[in-house]
């Protein structure tokens, strides 16, 4: 190992290597634990993550991917590792103003994405609460999905193209800008979702929409999960596919995030079971306004919905996605185990009072939050019990994840499955899936040196 940072630091000089007490200090502050990784290498180009690769392949050493270190199951977990930082590949190359796509390093921040997407008049509609550190590398590696996946797809819907570099070092370039292109296999879905296992994203080519003219945003009070649904339906008929966000938040949640010590603070007036804030993006300000309040207005007299708040500026709607942004409030009751769970919207209910049910017997005290992207299908759970030993853990994980199998659901719906969750791959995934997902592995990475050990263990 120490010929390889000597090597290492030859080639790409210090500033490309850190170890030591700055390898430490840059191993904090991530979501989940990232260990202490025995060196952390900066690249700063292709290039030079493909020399990496190249030596590190040639010694047998593994290597881990960082990009913001926002992910939320250990799949970043790199203790007595390599971590390769993509942190200076941080550029954004080009944008194609009449094609609508931008060629972007794999480092930048997902919000400078969207800056530099909003300053050349599109719109890049991948939104999530770590926008500020996640990177664009780490939102494709983890095909990330967020608040507007029912109106734009996951990030794997954003990306055209992608560069790519292999456990060996081979650089694969696959930088397409088109749309349609069915030319033999496409080959970036080997990166997409797939956790920095079979190669580490070092630029790509992400879809720009155009940007939409008008927003409107409501804050709902719901009386019955069943109305939920319904809503959801109601809206759609009605925005004629504007709809472009339905998160839907528990009262425990709601309750958290709108009383102290969090700062932000109801805009209903009464306390319901459920909460949706419903958004929709159109091309015509003056037209979708009174739509949009057409559409809640109905849902009022059909008793779809209790109460609902518009929001009347941008102050009062960034108001209402910040309560629902404001997940960090559940760390007041750390410690915390957090769940990102699929399954069909008709069983949410019976699953989340199962859950209640389940933890109540087991820990009275417990606290549990619900919240989630609805419309997708998918829920956010977290929950503190007031220890988290490992063995409190893997009951905790068996109360949330058995119910799944049967109804269908899926234990990972967006955060992927990392370290965290690789035991249960096998509850969401069939042996034939499983075993061609080891085949993939062995082919690209024979030697295990691409972040091992995440999504695939040995005994899956
Ligand atoms: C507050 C908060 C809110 C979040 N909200 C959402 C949400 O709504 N939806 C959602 O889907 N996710 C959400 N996430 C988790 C989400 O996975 C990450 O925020 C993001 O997609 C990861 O980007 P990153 O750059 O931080 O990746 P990292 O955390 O650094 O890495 C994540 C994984 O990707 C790999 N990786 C990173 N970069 C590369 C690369 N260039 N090439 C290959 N592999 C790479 C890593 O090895 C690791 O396995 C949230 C996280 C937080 C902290």
């Amino acid at each position: 190992m120490m010929d390889l940072l000597e090597t290492l630091t030859d080639e790409l000089g210090a500033v490309a290597v850190l170890t030591g007490a700055d390898a430490e200090e840059k191993s904090q502050g991530a979501w989940a634990p990232m260990g202490t990784p025995l060196a952390i290498i900066r690249p700063a180009n292709t290039q030079e993550v493909s020399r990496v690769m190249e030596l590190a392949h040639a010694a047998g050493q593994q290597v881990i991917a960082w990009g913001g270190k926002t992910g939320l199951v250990e799949g970043g977990h790199a203790d007595g590792e390599l971590a390769l930082s993509l942190e200076r590949l941080n550029a954004i190359d080009s944008i194609d103003p009449i094609g609508g796509t931008m060629s972007v390093q794999a480092g930048v921040p997902l919000q400078k994405v969207c800056e530099a997407a909003e300053e050349a008049g599109f719109f890049f509609p991948l939104d999530l609460g770590a926008r500020g550190s996640a990177t664009i590398g780490g939102n494709i590696a983890t095909n990330a999905g967020g608040n507007r996946v029912i109106r734009y797809g996951m990030t794997r819907a954003l990306v055209l193209g992608l560069e790519a570099v292999l456990a060996d070092g081979t650089i694969v370039s696959s930088m397409n800008r088109l749309i349609k292109n069915n030319a033999g296999y496409d080959l970036k879905q080997l990166f997409i979702g797939t956790e920095g296992t079979l190669g580490i994203v070092t630029r790509a080519v992400v879809r720009l929409h155009s940007k939409p003219l008008s927003q409107d945003t409501g804050l709902v009070g719901v009386e019955s999960f069943e109305n939920l649904p319904k809503l959801l339906r109601h809206m759609e008929a009605r925005l004629g596919g504007t709809l472009s966000a339905y998160e839907v938040m528990w009262d425990g949640f709601y309750q958290l995030v709108t009383n102290e010590p969090a700062a932000g603070r109801s805009p209903l007036e009464g306390r319901y079971p459920y909460y949706a804030l419903v958004e929709a993006m159109g091309g015509d300000q003056e037209a979708d306004t009174p739509r949009f309040e057409h559409a809640l207005m109905g849902a009022l007299e059909d008793g779809i919905i209790c109460d609902a708040v518009i929001a009347k500026s941008d102050s009062e709607r960034e108001a209402m996605w910040a309560l629902r942004d404001d997940v960090g409030q559940v760390l007041h009751h750390y410690p915390i185990f957090t769940f990102d769970v699929s399954l069909p919207i008709a069983d949410m209910e019976m699953y989340v009072a199962g859950l209640e049910a389940s933890f109540d017997a087991t820990w009275p005290d417990n606290k549990l939050f619900v919240f989630g992207h609805l419309g997708d299908g998918n829920l956010h759970v977290i929950i503190g019990v007031g220890d988290d030993s490992p063995a409190t853990r893997k009951a905790v994980e068996q109360i949330v994840y058995a119910p799944l199998q049967k109804i269908g659901g899926s234990v990972s719906a967006e955060h992927g499955i990392g370290l965290e969750k690789r035991d249960y791959l096998a509850l969401s995934r069939g042996p034939e899936e499983i075993a061609l997902m080891r085949l993939l592995k062995k082919s690209l990475d024979p030697k295990g040196i691409l972040n091992p050990g995440k999504v695939l263990s040995p005994e899956n």
